[in-house]
């Protein structure tokens, strides 16, 4: 909560309005706009959602939010907030979408709407309806929201910059907090230490290793070299090429073992997200799919590493091409184990794992991807998942520097903080 003058007269109009209204599981109905209203981070949002259901459901009127003085900005948005049972529901929902202001609160008021803890025990047909019609209508301001992030008219060599740089921001940002347990912290800005004892700004084996590949694709024009990869991968851990900092802090088993032995490992045990976390920049290339298995399997030769590689780069591509995740989710129709891909959306956080398995780590990163709609809102949910911070985050990172660019206020302070760029922009 935000406390304003303005938004203290909103809390007091709000609880007064719904006094003796009770929502369907007997809680007084107040608390919903005091929950939503919680989610907000500035001062208009935080009114308008207390006030987004005074109009629809208490017999205050606009002209009386309008007296209260509150301004243009607000009544436009409380306006198109209020649902006109004569409108159908979906148009009222496309009508929102074109206000940020109000697709902002009426996101945050469907995710309440929709969560499972707050639904009575025996969901009814009309029940199962309505949560229905929330999915599509969060699908729909969704898509909006991912629609603007994609009207970027970068060049696809800026794009690659975006991609490779949004990964290291996140996966700096990750790095103090790798190993926690979610909610034992709060991400909220770059910062340094912590579990590697690393100075703000740092960013480890996912960035390197993406970079190594990035630069042998360049050395080759645009050709995928698997020995070339393998020998800057090589020449990292043997040598702490492509480090932040001149030193290697943070590499995976499977990996080590591989490089070392000049195996991949193979096994079902050796299904962690080392090939993910690096297999970015191959989606700017236009190698094919057995590339990219193979490309993989420089380290993570199991057949599940290979297609999470797969599945990733041509994510990246469809967003590369102005799709929109919320396109592109519905359409991850996949057999086991990423047969819960296409339903993201509907996946709540408890459902989210995001530890080293590199299937949770997929799963994660598109979550993130699916339920925010800005790039630092979608790096630092994936970092606060906690567990494998740095890699869930560098593996959304790379996607949300595609779809946002990195021109928001908090990318550009990261990109400030984020150590040895030149390096990166040499091997992009
Ligand atoms: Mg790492």
């Amino acid at each position: 909560m935000i406390y304003t003058k303005q938004t203290n007269k909103a809390l007091n109009l709000c609880y007064e309005a719904h006094a003796g209204q009770f929502d369907k599981s007997g809680v007084p109905y107040v608390f919903h706009p005091f929950h939503v209203a919680e989610q907000m981070d500035d001062e208009k949002s935080v009114i308008v959602a207390l006030l987004h259901d005074v109009v629809e459901d208490t017999d205050k009127t606009l002209d009386d939010l309008r007296k209260a003085g509150f301004d243009d900005a607000v009544i436009e948005a409380v306006c198109l907030l209020t649902h006109d049972k004569a409108v159908p529901y979906m148009d009222y929902v496309r009508a929102i979408k074109k206000n940020p202001l109000a697709t902002k609160v009426k996101l945050a008021d469907l995710r309440h709407n929709m969560d499972s803890s707050r639904m009575v025990a025996d969901p009814t047909k009309e029940d199962e309806a309505r949560l229905e019609k929330y999915k599509q209508a969060e699908q729909i301001l969704l898509s909006e929201a991912a629609e603007t992030g994609n009207k970027s008219e970068d060049k696809p060599e800026s794009k690659l910059e975006d991609a490779v740089f949004g990964l290291a921001i996140a996966d700096a940002l990750g790095v103090p907090y790798e190993f926690k347990m979610r909610d034992t912290f709060q991400c909220t800005k770059m910062t340094g230490y912590g579990t590697h004892h690393q100075p703000a700004g740092t960013w480890s084996d996912d960035t390197s290793m993406t970079i190594a590949t990035a630069k042998s694709i360049k050395d080759n024009d645009g050709a995928i070299n698997i020995e070339d990869i393998r020998n800057n991968f090589l020449d990292w851990v043997n040598n702490d090429a492509f480090t932040a900092d001149g030193e290697v802090f943070d590499i995976g088993n499977a990996t080590r073992d591989a490089l070392y032995s000049g195996e991949p490992r193979t096994d079902d045990r050796s299904n962690g997200n080392g090939s993910l976390m690096r297999i970015l920049p191959l989606a700017f290339t236009d190698c094919t799919d057995d590339e990219i298995r193979a490309v993989s399997a420089i380290t993570h030769g199991h057949e599940t590493s290979m297609r999470a590689c797969v599945i990733y780069v041509h994510v990246a591509r469809r967003l590369l091409n102005g799709e929109t995740i919320a396109e592109i989710i519905p359409t991850l129709q996949s057999k086991k184990p990423f047969d819960r891909l296409y339903k993201l959306y509907q996946l709540s956080i408890d459902e989210i794992k995001s530890s080293g398995y590199v299937v949770d780590t997929l799963e994660a990163a598109l979550w993130c991807l699916a339920k925010n709609q800005n790039f630092k809102d979608t790096v630092l949910a994936a970092v606060n998942l906690g567990g494998d911070t740095d890699t869930v985050g560098a593996v959304a990172g790379g996607l949300a520097g595609i779809i946002y660019g990195l021109q928001e206020d908090f990318a550009k302070d990261c990109m400030e903080t984020l150590r040895n760029k030149e390096l990166i922009r040499e091997c992009i």
